[in-house]
């Protein structure tokens, strides 16, 4: 990526196109994380963003704080992603901006629309960077965390996607964005529904990829039916269940669970794995998770090499001794 770009911080920020995401009316934590990472970046420089789709006002997740401006398209038809439209809107806006990086969190939405404008604007994708990018470079961890590579845009513009964090940051400011209203585009002849499906999650299940708290279970769990006990633990701590590859294999719960290499990218602060043995690919969905908790009855499985806490023990003894003592504090607060 040319310096011009990059130069003086200032200068580079007010070049960066965020995008916001939504789902259901709800602003995700992950989009919130990436505003207030990229505020403290750039030092109260006025940031960029977009956000698609109607958004609850009373939502507090909308108070974004520090400056800045967030082209709002509040249209009902973009409550729910529809690619070509996505993809045309956000295309727009870039270059009639004159943006020259568009930064996207890392998640389900941003792995298919990423890749699309990176061909539609000719710019370089730099995907899954474990830190905002600094001068044009984005690291990232590779081969599953045994390395970390560092990846330098080829064109002018680039498009990047960022793994969230597990770190909350609020910058101490009294600035709000400014909301600009941004027109949608009436449907042309070639903007045909894409979608032929769609599976929605089960209301009032959090999901995992943005969840403060993940309770995952793995083969260990026996089961689908084992998974009663992690649905009771992640709602005591109001977080979310999610599974490993082979028991999304199995059947035992939804691919939308999965966590890890080909699944998704999480940054809790708490993430307890039940009966899970640490493959590599599953620890590469987990790198940003704060507090990490294993509970396994093999004292050599490969989880514990990165918990915080391990409990060598069989999940079927544990986990309702964990859940009863878990009530019994809560009852006392
Ligand atoms: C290209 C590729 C991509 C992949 N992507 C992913 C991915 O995204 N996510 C992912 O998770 N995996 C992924 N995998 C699969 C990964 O390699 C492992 O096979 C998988 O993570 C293992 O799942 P597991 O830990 O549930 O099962 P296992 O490896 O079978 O481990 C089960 C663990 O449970 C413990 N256990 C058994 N019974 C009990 C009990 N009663 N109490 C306590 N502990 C018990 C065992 O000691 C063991 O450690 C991928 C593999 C490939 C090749």
């Amino acid at each position: 990526m040319s310096n011009n770009t990059h130069g003086a911080e200032g200068q580079g920020c007010s070049r960066r196109l965020i995008v916001l995401e939504q789902r259901e009316g709800v602003l995700k934590s992950t989009s919130v994380d990436l505003w207030h990472r990229m505020q403290m970046q750039c030092k109260g420089s006025g940031l960029s963003a977009v956000l698609l789709g109607p958004v609850d006002k009373e939502n507090p997740s909308l108070q974004l704080s520090g400056p800045g401006v967030i082209h709002h398209a509040c249209d009902e038809r973009l409550r729910r992603y529809d690619p070509r439209l996505y993809r045309r809107i956000i295309g727009e806006l870039f270059e009639e901006g004159g943006f020259s990086e568009l930064l996207f969190a890392d998640t389900a939405l941003s792995r298919d629309l990423a890749p699309a404008l990176s061909v539609r604007l000719g710019a370089s994708l730099l995907s899954r960077c474990s830190a905002l990018p600094e001068a044009g470079r984005c690291h990232r961890r590779l081969y599953s965390g045994a390395a970390e590579g560092t990846f330098v845009a080829s064109s002018p513009r680039a498009i990047v996607t960022v793994s969230p964090s597990s770190i909350l940051l609020q910058p101490a400011t009294v600035f709000l964005p400014d909301i600009l209203p941004l027109a949608v585009p009436a449907a042309a002849h070639d903007d045909l529904p894409s979608i032929v499906r769609q599976v929605v999650r089960r209301e009032g299940m959090v999901d995992v990829a943005e969840a403060g708290v993940v309770v995952a279970g793995g083969r260990g769990m026996g089961s689908a039916e084992g998974f009663a006990l992690l649905e009771e633990l992640a709602s005591l701590f109001g977080g979310a269940v999610g599974a490993s590859r082979t028991v999304v294999d199995e059947g035992w719960r939804p691919h939308g669970e999965q966590i890890g290499q080909t699944g998704k990218s999480i940054a809790p602060r708490l993430y307890i794995a039940c009966g899970i043995s640490g493959a590599v690919q599953h620890l590469s969905g987990i790198s940003g998770a704060g507090t990490v908790v294993a509970i396994n009855r093999d004292s050599h499985a490969p989880i514990f090499e990165v918990a915080d806490f391990g409990l060598v023990g069989d999940v079927g003894e544990v986990l309702p001794e964990f859940v009863a003592a878990l009530k019994e504090f809560l009852k006392m607060q």
